[in-house]
């Protein structure tokens, strides 16, 4: 199997690469600053990298790259527009892009599949206010995945949308909940089970549906 991961450099995409790098599976761990060079929120890095992987089956896409630039701010003083253009040129635009530019891929290798890393903070249901840039940012990759899994259905492409758990990383920090090993470990078999019988799912890194 050919796994392409964005933003696998560090935290929780490193993790996922070694994982199925240590099953046997051939990874594409892509990353800004790393070969091939991924920043998802640049259309020439896209182009690239689809004329450089032309004709090679991709059997699951996971779109982990990721910001969470307003954590702590404050509502009358913080958010600013800037922040607003960056994280959803990242966290939204980023996987569409990459989503569009890697279909042939997709395509090609038949009954392929998407993961999505969105976030509990995507949730309507669970809405306890603050971070509004990031919240936002992760609930239109949430509805981004819902729409592709519709889209992609007829092709027998399955879409995946996923909360990480709070994770000890760079983004979650020291007091996170999990380890990144477990965070990753679970992803991996959240996305193993991902089939057209689940796709569209929003799911936790172990098992359980998370409310919309
Ligand atoms: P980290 O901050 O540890 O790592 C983020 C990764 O995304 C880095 O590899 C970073 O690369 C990459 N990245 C950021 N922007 C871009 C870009 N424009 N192009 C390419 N790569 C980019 O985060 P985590 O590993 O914790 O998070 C992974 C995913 O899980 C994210 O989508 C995050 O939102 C989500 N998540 C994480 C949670 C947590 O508790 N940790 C909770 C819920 C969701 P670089 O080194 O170049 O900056």
């Amino acid at each position: 199997m050919h796994v392409l991961i964005t933003g696998a450099n560090r935290g929780i995409g490193l993790r996922l690469a070694q994982l199925y790098g240590a099953a046997g599976d051939q990874v594409t761990a892509t990353s800004r600053r790393g070969t091939p060079s991924l920043d998802v929120t640049k259309p020439d890095d896209h182009l690239a990298l689809a004329r450089s992987l032309e004709g090679r089956p991709v059997d699951l896409l996971i779109c982990n790259a990721g910001v969470y630039l307003d954590k702590g701010h404050d509502l009358a003083t913080g958010y600013g527009s800037d922040l607003w253009a960056q994280s959803f040129a990242a966290n939204v635009t980023g996987i569409f892009l990459t989503v569009q530019a890697l279909l042939p891929n997709l395509r090609a290798a038949g009954s392929s599949r998407i993961a999505i890393l969105s976030s509990q903070m995507a949730s309507h249901t669970r809405a306890p206010g603050g971070s509004y840039i990031y919240r936002a940012s992760k609930a239109a990759a949430l509805n981004l995945g819902r729409n592709l899994a519709a889209d992609l259905r007829d092709e027998g492409i399955a879409v995946g949308i996923y909360h990480p758990g709070w994770v000890q990383t760079d983004m979650g920090g020291g007091h996170a909940d999990i380890t990144v090993d477990e965070a990753a470990t679970g992803l991996k078999a959240r996305f193993d089970a991902l089939t057209m019988e689940n796709t569209g799912c929003f799911e936790t890194w172990d098992g359980r549906a998370h409310p919309y």
